[in-house]
């Protein structure tokens, strides 16, 4: 770590403060522009089809990508995800995330129900 050091001209009155706040903030930055590719299982058939083509989701399998590189310059791995079988396609499957909470979020409580 380098260590600079930096003269500031401060006002007779004026306040400074040093804190941490600052640092941990851009420490946060450099994290998520570095962030290590994290292998993750291959996610459960979402279900449905593709709206434009009525074709069922295709898992694609986790691998190394033969075009895009990281800031290593090695190949770009990627984890398996479903796409639509028809090439060139962009329709992706919904989330299963959002689908969740679609689905929960009614309120319904046995006890609630009105007989
Ligand atoms: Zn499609």
């Amino acid at each position: 770590m380098k260590v600079i050091t930096i003269q500031i001209s401060v006002p007779d009155g004026a306040e400074v403060r040093v804190n941490n706040g600052g640092q941990q903030q851009q420490q946060q930055q450099q994290q998520q522009a570095q962030r290590p590719f994290a292998a993750q299982p291959a996610p459960a058939y979402p279900g449905g089809v593709c709206p434009e083509h009525a074709e069922e989701w295709n898992l694609v399998p986790a691998g190394v990508s033969r075009t895009k590189v990281d800031a290593n310059g090695n190949p770009k791995r990627y984890n398996a995800f479903w796409t639509c079988p028809t090439q060139g396609c962009q329709q992706k499957p919904p989330k299963p995330s959002v689908v969740e909470d679609v689905s929960y979020g009614g309120g319904y409580e046995p006890d609630q129900l009105p007989f």
